[in-house]
């Protein structure tokens, strides 16, 4: 049975319902899964002819065993994943992966969306009531609001930054409604933070039941193994070893990781490439095997991805069997040597970025955004170095929809990118939200009154 240990290694390996109800390891540490389980020789011949839901229950089911049964998994998966996940060809044997499709339009919904019906089924099991505070800059608050709106047992209070998120963000998690409520914070991004940090460790609040649903979380981590293998059965012959590329832009490195499970799992992929924004301090890396973090980081127009410090990077060195703490201190050496074969990591700055979405879109009219276009423009470099690599069946993820990036695009294209079903309606749709200072006690003060159980 699988059971999931914590990369500091300061505490006992727990099961899957308390890694999700959790988070973090009680030493600081990220929970991990062991063993990581082989995709069976029949899956990955079956895999091809298996809609999304079915082929991500099969995956997911070592790892939940004993925790939900299958027939629960085939539940979750089937309400999580009724959206397509479109495979765009864009030239030869190249593909754009569209993870855009969902609620919320970035891929972020694939994780949030399971770890919301996940994390609800647990909680009404053992008649608890979490209250998932969260804190966002744009992508990971809505992703998460709209995951869990609905959820019985279950509340969710977001707080943003009232001047850095845009209209449509902002609308994505304000017009919910029901167990979602919202709190606009005069002040950034890392004061918000703050708040729900002071508030995660105040010893006067822990009858809340406080839950963060944060990146860190295996939930958000194990369903985003799944596409990457949807990915290359429709592709190329996995069942007889046929490798493909994936290129991924990352930023927290969580995305990434799922396609690291995947590919320990036995997914056959000769490289994963890795492309960043100017925060470089991965690529920097793998090419010196030494690492330091960018504070503050650098701002990016791919703004999901402006990490100087991905949290998710321990796990990466875990799996290549060294050891990293949550500063980042490397206490063992990972083998650096096996990583590079496996993984090309690159950065690419924003003129690059802003060049390629304008190159893609008038040579083979694919629409890409910021964050996508990183990962394409990563992929191209990949090539340009291995031409003997070029027939090879290669997979760019697009993590976001350009309709969330209009200003940037309209100028770039021309276009205005056409918005999904689920952004329609967003702009005239009633918003609630409250508006509060920086100040912790005013949030405690919220909190115990809103709250109490
Ligand atoms: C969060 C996000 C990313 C980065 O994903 P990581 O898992 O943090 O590497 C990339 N693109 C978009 C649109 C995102 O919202």
């Amino acid at each position: 049975m699988v059971e999931y240990y914590s990369t500091n290694q300061g505490v006992p390996t727990v099961d899957l319902a308390d890694a999700l109800l959790k988070g973090q390891a009680g030493d600081r540490g990220l929970f991990m899964p062991r063993p990581i389980t082989p995709l069976s020789s029949k899956l990955l011949a079956r895999a091809r002819d298996l809609p999304y839901p079915e082929l991500a229950s099969q995956i997911l089911a070592p790892y939940a065993e004993g925790v939900f049964s299958r027939e629960t998994l085939d539940d979750i998966c089937a309400d999580a994943y009724d959206y397509p996940v479109p495979l765009e060809k864009v030239d030869g044997e190249r593909y754009v992966m569209r993870l855009d499709q969902g609620p919320t339009a970035s891929f972020k919904d694939f994780a949030a969306r399971f770890m919301g019906r996940a994390l609800g089924r647990l909680v009404r099991e053992r008649g608890r009531e979490l209250l998932i505070l969260t804190a966002t800059s744009g992508d990971t608050g809505s992703a998460v609001a709209n995951a869990f709106s609905g959820v019985e047992g279950i509340k969710v209070l977001v707080l943003f930054p009232i001047d850095e998120v845009s209209n449509r963000q902002r609308k994505q998690m304000t017009t919910l409604g029901g167990n979602v409520a919202t709190i606009a914070v005069d002040g950034k991004f890392d004061h918000c933070q703050a708040l729900v940090k002071q508030a995660f460790s105040d010893p006067d609040l822990t009858g809340l039941d406080l839950s963060s649903a944060n990146s860190i979380n295996i939930g958000r981590l194990l369903p985003q193994s799944v596409y990457y293998v949807y990915a290359a059965s429709r592709l190329a012959d996995i069942a007889r070893g046929e490798k493909v590329i994936f290129s991924v832009p990352s930023g927290n490195f969580g995305d990434m990781m799922g396609g690291m499970l995947a590919f320990h799992s036995g997914l056959p992929v000769s490289r994963f490439i890795i492309s960043t924004n100017a925060n470089d301090e991965v690529p920097r890396f793998l090419e010196t095997g030494a690492y330091s973090k960018i504070d503050p980081s650098r701002t990016c127009i791919s703004n999901a991805m402006n990490v100087g410090h991905p949290s998710n990077l321990a796990r990466l060195v875990d799996l290549y069997g060294g050891r990293m703490n949550e500063k980042g201190d490397l206490s063992e050496p990972a083998d650096m040597e096996r990583m590079r074969r496996d993984i090309f990591a690159v950065s690419i700055d924003d003129d690059e970025t802003r060049r390629t979405i304008g190159e893609v879109w008038n040579k083979h009219e694919v629409m890409l955004e910021p964050h996508g276009a990183v990962g394409w423009a990563g992929l191209m470099r990949y090539l340009e170095q291995n031409p003997h690599m070029s027939d090879r069946t290669a997979i760019s993820l697009e993590t976001a929809h350009p309709a969330k990036f209009p200003e940037e695009i309209k100028v770039i294209t021309g276009r205005d990118p056409e918005l999904p079903p689920s952004l329609e309606g967003i702009e005239s749709a009633v918003e609630h939200y409250g508006r509060m200072e920086a100040d912790y006690a005013a949030f405690k003060d919220h909190l115990q009154r809103e709250y109490k159980k």
